[in-house]
């Protein structure tokens, strides 16, 4: 009778709370493994390679309006 206690521990991970997107390539990654962030007006953006991350910061409005 482990069947409850299973459904309890998955309802108490949000998946959503890690989970970003590479705003260049639109691989998902995990926050807490992704090496290459970039700080823009107060946000933090992932991604999956040095290439992507340079990429966003040259344009990084290239990359948001999507978005917005
Ligand atoms: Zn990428």
């Amino acid at each position: 009778m482990t069947f409850l206690t299973g459904v309890n521990r998955i309802t108490t991970i949000d998946p959503t709370v890690t989970a970003v997107e590479d705003r260049v390539c639109h691989m998902k990654l995990d926050k807490r493994t992704s090496k290459f962030k970039s700080e823009y007006k107060g946000e933090t953006y992932y991604f999956c390679s040095l290439a992507c991350k340079k990429k966003f910061d040259e344009e990084p409005e290239k990359y948001l309006e999507f978005y917005h």
